[in-house]
């Protein structure tokens, strides 16, 4: 018998509405607590990214209810006199949550910082000791953008037990414990990476497809198994030069004419969207729930470290 073709287009995932509904939940959860857990946003010296990135958690927490802020320091700062700071901020009890936003300045080495945060209060979940509680499927404090995309997967409707999930990257804040989460609730998981021949073939083997790379398009239509639940996490700030590549996609052309840059995923949604059950979209799939996990894991560690 001959398959008809798939002309239906993919169902597409609203982050910025589940995140909303998420956040909602949490605003709820802390309006019946006696106190307001707290949220310290550090942020090191001038990287424009990480200044708009810090902003917005620490605004998003004092919108929700917690007390939030934000330390910043300078360029110059040192090593030591940022340990001392976090462990200030360790042995205060009213901080609750303590997030480093990386990049640190070069003087600085990330995992010493990292390491010397209060596992309790470590609401990014990158201690070592929360890695391998998590990769245990011990209760924890998980990464937020890993734990947003399992929301996102279930806000499908579609199982993950018994689906072969593909994670592209391997980093330690997205795509090593988005293995072990799909892992944890019984999808076969395969990892792809820089050294993967043949990603095209490993990926269109996947029911449900994570992409964590930072390459826009690296993911084609022509990868993408019928019908599988695709989750971009890439986030690509394109130039005029990318205009070849989107001439498909007349939406982001237009974005792209009318600002000088646009933003796309690793995944070519236009053509992904044509060929995958469900898709996320790029800006308003994974981003608007990191940032709502990182809500909810603050009130987490709050209730586990004030019971
Ligand atoms: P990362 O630390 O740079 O890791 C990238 C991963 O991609 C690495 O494991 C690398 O493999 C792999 N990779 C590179 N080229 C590849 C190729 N050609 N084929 C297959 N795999 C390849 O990046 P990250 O921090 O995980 O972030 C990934 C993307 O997600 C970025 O665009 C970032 O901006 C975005 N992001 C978004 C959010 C959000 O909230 N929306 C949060 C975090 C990250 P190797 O290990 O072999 O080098």
């Amino acid at each position: 018998m001959i398959q008809a073709r798939r002309t239906v287009s993919a169902r597409i995932i609203d982050g910025k509405a589940l995140a909303r509904q998420i956040e909602e939940e949490v605003t709820a959860e802390l309006g019946r607590l006696p106190w307001r857990p707290g949220l310290v946003a550090v942020r090191v010296g001038n990287d424009p990214a990480s200044e708009i990135y810090v902003r917005s958690k620490a605004r998003k927490a004092e919108e929700l209810g917690f007390r939030g802020g934000q330390r910043v320091f300078p360029e110059t700062f040192s090593e030591a006199e940022l340990l001392t700071e976090v462990q200030r901020l360790n042995e205060d009890d009213d901080v609750d949550g303590i997030l480093v936003q990386l990049p640190l300045p070069k003087q600085i080495n990330a995992t010493r910082v990292i390491d010397a945060i209060d596992p309790a209060k470590d609401v990014d979940g990158f201690h070592p000791l929360n890695v391998g509680r998590l990769h245990l499927g011990r209760p924890t404090l998980v990464p937020c953008t890993p734990s947003g995309v399992m929301r996102l997967i279930d806000s499908t409707g579609e199982p993950i037990e018994g689906r072969h999930a593909v994670v592209v990257g391997r980093s330690d804040i997205v795509g090593k414990p988005q293995a072990a989460l799909l892992l944890q609730r019984n999808a076969t998981v395969t990892i792809c990476h820089s050294r993967t021949p043949d990603l095209g073939a490993v990926v269109r083997q996947g029911d449900i497809v994570v992409v964590a790379v930072g390459k826009a398009f690296l993911v084609t239509g022509d990868m993408i198994k019928p019908g599988a639940v695709v989750i971009d996490v890439g986030m690509n700030r394109m130039g005029p030069s990318f205009a070849p590549q989107l001439q498909h996609d007349a939406d982001k052309l237009r974005l792209l004419e009318k600002n000088g840059s646009v933003l796309v995923g690793d995944v070519d949604f236009a053509r992904a969207k044509k060929v995958a059950g469900w898709i996320t979209p790029v800006p308003g799939g994974v981003g608007p729930m990191t940032i709502a996990m990182l809500m909810r894991n603050t009130l987490t560690a709050a209730q586990r470290r004030r019971r």
